[in-house]
């Protein structure tokens, strides 16, 4: 079975010829899949019948399958775990605050990386997602949010409405999965379709060099954060082994060059964790290493996984961490506890199950 959101605009047109039809009939399954995000090929109703039927034998349009949810309680926040064909899951989690409809997607199941402070680390990479499987998460929570509402949902949403952001900080490294990374967020981005500006996604990389030269190169406009969480290689090599890759200085160089190219304000995430990257020491450090980028920090108080050495920081210590960093010039926010904040920003999702403000409601 083909997965049609895994095509291009280009591969469409290439898929309809192939079928002895006209090239212009793949923009127009292109505009049913990514405007009207339609899950039936039945309901292309501008495509002779004949090709709709063919459309439905042959290919699949939605690979996701919602095995559970769960809500917080302040009912601002929901993730959905899904199934792919595969058997293989996947979580995405939809936010909620400061009027923003923020989803935040993964790229792959599991992770490779094994930073020692996630969950998702420790399990390991089972698969890259395709890019269909990414763009089919957009989808699915874009398709609910342009309902109207029915008064039975509990989250705090006014539908219908639209989603305003994305973030690429779920389970896995999306410069590990480049190519489909991209061109998923091409698809969400295209302004005759799907039409999420580029501006409004985020993506977050734990430092794949390769990977932010390629991006500064992509002429796509989206964010890019990196997941710092140390200042010193020393002990970063212990927190995040790809530094061992690729150190620090180098991934300050590609940072720099990143932002020279692109003029991009980058973001760096940094996990607060206590008595082993908290003191003002560290605090200055980490200053001293992002002087001279235009940049923004994000502290997340870790959430810790169970069985792990590492504990949030105190909130005197995170506020002690923020003055040192302002007083440098770096402006720095200290996020909440909630939605992607309880991920720390980068993979951490299946942490977030285990918060027990949870509640796990069966679909
Ligand atoms: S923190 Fe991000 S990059 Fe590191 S193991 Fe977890 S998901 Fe992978």
């Amino acid at each position: 079975m083909i997965l049609l959101l895994d095509l291009t605009r280009e591969q469409l047109r290439g898929l309809m010829k192939e079928w002895g039809q006209p090239a212009y009939r793949g923009d127009q399954v292109y505009e049913w899949l990514h405007k009207n995000l339609v899950t039936d090929p039945m309901q292309m109703t501008n495509l002779p019948k004949a090709l709709r039927a063919r459309l439905a034998a042959e290919t699949v349009i939605n690979p996701l399958e919602p095995l559970a949810q769960q809500d917080s309680r302040d009912r601002l926040t929901r993730k959905v775990l899904f199934r792919l064909s595969d058997n293989a899951t996947i979580e995405v989690v939809l936010m909620l605050y400061n009027r923003r409809r923020t989803l935040c997607i993964s790229t792959q199941v599991g992770c490779g990386m094994g930073c020692t402070f996630c969950a998702t680390g420790q399990g390991g990479l089972a698969r890259n997602l395709s890019a269909g499987e990414i763009v089919a998460q957009a989808h699915w929570f874009e398709r609910w949010l342009r309902q109207p509402d029915d008064g039975q949902d509990a989250l705090r949403v006014e539908r219908p409405t639209r989603l305003t952001n994305i973030v690429v900080m779920g389970m896995g490294e999306p410069l590990a999965n480049y190519d489909a990374t991209i061109q998923a967020l091409r698809a969400i981005a295209d302004p005759t379709a799907f039409a999420l500006s580029a501006r409004s996604i985020t993506l977050s990389t734990v430092g794949l060099i390769p990977g932010i030269k390629r991006l500064t190169q992509e002429k796509l406009p989206v964010r890019l954060a990196v997941s710092l969480h140390a200042p010193t290689n020393r002990l970063r090599n212990r927190l995040v082994p790809l530094n061992k890759r690729y150190p620090l200085e180098a991934l300050m160089a590609a940072c720099h060059q990143y932002q020279q190219v692109t003029r991009r304000r980058i973001t760096f995430e940094y996990a607060l964790m206590r008595g082993i990257n908290d003191s003002a020491q560290q605090a200055q450090q980490l200053a001293d290493l992002l002087a001279g980028l235009r940049c923004h920090v994000n502290l997340i108080p870790l959430n810790p996984i169970p069985n792990s050495p590492y504990q949030p920081s105190s909130e005197e210590a995170t506020r002690r961490f923020q003055q040192v960093l302002e007083s440098a010039g770096i402006p720095a926010t200290v996020r909440l506890r909630r939605g992607i904040e309880i991920s720390a920003g980068c993979g951490q999702l299946r942490q977030a199950v285990q918060q027990p403000e949870l509640h796990l409601a069966e679909r």
